[in-house]
């Protein structure tokens, strides 16, 4: 067959077992080229970086190189499956309306902790802060920079922060994760303006009939870094966890985990309870506490 010569690509979305990889060095770099992949790769993602050659109708994926990171989600049978490679930040955005809650919060950085991607909160639709939010919102930024989270605030309709988000973005690869409603895909659409950036959204030509992605794609960002994005990658984070994840997930019990008097200690009224004694010394906030608790109890019905 008539292969190109080997060369370095990404993976910026799927069709079944057609892959779209974006030449990364070469004559043709950034140009998307359909590919099969060699039978023993196992399975490829959208962020994936890959080896593989142009080639006619198809090209080939010869070789993967190493994931830094990997998100996954459960399939319908409860197997992890990932859905998304070398992804740098988890975007949790949050909003005045609808509502923030705590431990909804708290469960989406536990998941990304869980995983080792750095996430940042986001306060979107900064308009929209009055004098019934303010005080807790605040309350909230501090509390969260204080564990070294990132905390950026944007109103997306007002154009205000857009830049400085544009900015901090352009050195990653980042997904959005968060409840429904507060503005990720009218943000998405105000950081993606061109709709020729969104790359995997576009159909292919009619001949060989429209391909539509049931898997994320990856969009770039005009001033830099990448966007992956799926309605599944959007549910992040609200899946099962064990209660040892949890734990682990919040940062600021790990240098207390392991020290309680019982190996088996359950955190709640047990002797000598290490993360029982952060809390009333101050190294752990009540709020913080409450969460896991009030996470853990979730946990523990589903
Ligand atoms: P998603 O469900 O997270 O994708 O949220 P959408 O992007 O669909 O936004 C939900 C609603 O919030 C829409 O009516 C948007 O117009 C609105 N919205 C998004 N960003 C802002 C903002 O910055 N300020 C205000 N006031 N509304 C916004
Ligand atoms: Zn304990």
């Amino acid at each position: 067959d008539n292969l190109g010569p080997e060369q370095h690509g990404l993976i910026i979305a799927h069709y079944g077992t057609l892959i779209d990889v974006e030449a990364t060095d070469g004559d043709n770099k950034g140009q998307i080229t359909r590919c099969h992949m060699r039978a023993n790769l196992g399975s490829l993602v959208t962020g994936d970086n890959v080896v593989w050659r142009d080639g006619d109708p198809h090209g080939v994926i010869e070789a993967v190189l190493p994931r830094h990171s990997k998100l996954s989600r459960p399939d319908p049978y409860g197997d992890m499956k990932v859905v998304a490679a070398n992804i740098d930040r988890i975007v949790i955005v949050i909003a005045p309306y609808p509502e923030p809650h705590a431990n909804l919060v708290d469960r989406y950085l536990v998941a990304a902790e869980s995983i080792g991607i750095e996430p940042i909160i986001l306060l979107n639709k900064t308009d929209r802060i009055d004098d019934s939010n303010r005080e807790l919102l605040s309350t909230w930024q501090q509390r969260y920079t204080e564990l070294g989270y990132t905390w950026l605030q944007v109103s997306t309709t007002q154009q205000q922060g857009i830049d400085d988000l544009t900015g901090y973005l352009a050195n990653y690869t980042s997904v959005f994760v968060g409840q429904s409603g507060v503005g990720k895909s009218s943000l998405i659409n105000a950081l993606l303006p061109d709709a020729n950036l969104r790359v995997g959204a576009l159909s292919e030509n009619t001949q060989k009939g429209t391909h539509t992605t049931t898997t994320a794609q990856l969009f770039h960002f005009p001033r830099g870094g990448h966007l992956i994005d799926s309605p599944g990658i959007r549910e992040f984070g609200l899946w099962h966890m064990d209660a040892q994840t949890l734990l682990e997930g919040f940062v600021e019990f790990r240098p207390f985990i392991g020290h309680c008097k019982f190996r088996d200690c359950a955190h709640q009224a047990e002797p000598g309870c290490a993360i029982q004694k952060a809390l009333a010394d101050g190294d752990i906030s009540q709020e913080r506490m409450a969460s896991y608790r009030h996470i853990l109890a979730t946990l523990e019905n589903e």
